[in-house]
């Protein structure tokens, strides 16, 4: 069946048969659909199974205004529709199911979903990272409403007022400056003395006139009504709690590749992305990776949607090779 991000059904469970495809897709983000899209071009009815969050990370972001073709910019939800129709237009099937298991030990690789069970000659893993959550009381509540993980995305809509940043890593300080182009001040919270992050990028925030620093504090909750007014932070040395105001609260504590399923049956780094070379081939054969899974660099839709489109030709050219020298 097939979904809208919009509107959509759930299939009833699927007791059959595992079904045989050629392509299987994980993910719906702009990596899987622009993979999909490929692959369905090349005739290839690729199936793509949505996994939990319909449009991957790029559908919650209010307003994309940095993917090209959209001078005006393109809500993140619209344009995971317009991807998922144009690779619908070429034959993709978009199932809203997720992939519960993989058996990565022989070709076709077998996935299990909530709904069925498909058995894969090629598989595109486009199953993206998560960013990392506080889980404080409000965070969840106000994501959207002063709350954001993505500074690239939504720094834009607080042009002259107060935001502060979670974290001490790399990410925080990048996205700290880069926050500093339109936000009056950028206050970082971090819960040490010392931060994560490499020298060069410390030696620039320590320098700019915009950025100021709490050091050892962790943020309790974040405060508001429609909107964000305030956080509320725990002195880890003293215990002292305080309330510091501010408009914007930018979370930046790391993220989580999503690929606990793969876990010891495919190459992963350290922090658990699976790895890849430039043609986004990973160590099995006919297994290709697209966008954050494999990304923990860029982060962008559009570098994501460059991989899944390089993810889509390099799975074409597997079968192709291996139908010609069958
Ligand atoms: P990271 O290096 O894991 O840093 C996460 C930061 O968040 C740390 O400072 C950590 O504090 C803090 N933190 C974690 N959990 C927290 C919690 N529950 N409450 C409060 N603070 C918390 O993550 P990242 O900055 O996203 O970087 C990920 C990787 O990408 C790194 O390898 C980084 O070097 C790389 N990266 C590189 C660049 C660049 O080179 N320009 C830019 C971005 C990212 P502690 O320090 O106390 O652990």
């Amino acid at each position: 069946m097939s979904f809208t991000l919009s509107g959509f059904s759930i299939p009833s469970a699927n007791t059959g048969a595992a079904k045989h495809v050629k392509v299987l897709v994980l993910g719906s983000g702009p990596a899987g659909l622009a993979a999909a899209l490929y692959a369905a071009r090349a005739d290839l009815e690729p199936v793509v199974l949505t996994g939990m969050e319909l449009g991957g990370q790029a559908a919650l972001t209010h307003t994309i205004e940095n993917y090209p073709g959209f001078p005006e910019g393109v809500g993140g939800q619209e344009l995971g529709e317009l991807f998922q129709k144009q690779a619908e237009r070429f034959g993709a099937k978009v199932e809203f199911d997720t992939a519960q298991g993989v058996d990565l030990s022989q070709r076709p690789y077998k996935v299990t979903s909530d709904n069925g069970a498909y058995l894969a000659d090629t598989l595109i893993i486009a199953t993206g990272a998560r960013p990392n959550h506080l889980e404080i009381p409000g965070e969840y509540e106000l994501t959207g409403k002063g709350v954001s993980y993505c500074a690239t995305c939504d720094g834009w809509f607080f042009k002259e007022k107060k935001v502060v940043v979670v974290g001490g890593g790399d990410s925080a300080l990048e996205e700290g400056l880069f926050l500093t182009r339109f936000a009056s001040s950028v206050t970082i919270i971090h819960r040490r003395d010392s931060l994560r992050a490499g020298k060069v990028l410390q030696n620039r925030a320590f320098s700019d006139p915009k950025v100021k620093f709490v050091w050892n504090s962790v943020v309790k909750e974040v405060v508001g009504a429609e909107k964000v007014t305030a956080v509320k932070l725990r002195d880890t040395v003293t215990g002292q709690e305080t309330l510091l105001e501010t408009d914007g609260v930018f979370i930046f504590i790391g993220h989580t590749p999503n690929t606990q399923m793969f876990q010891g049956q495919i190459e992963m780094d350290a922090l658990g992305y699976i790895t890849a070379n430039h043609l986004m081939e990973t160590s099995l054969p006919g297994v290709f990776v697209a966008g954050e899974v494999a990304d923990s660099h860029f982060r962008q839709v559009i570098t994501s949607a460059g991989m899944g489109a390089a993810a889509g030709i390099q799975a074409t050219h597997f079968l192709e090779k291996e139908a010609t020298s069958a």
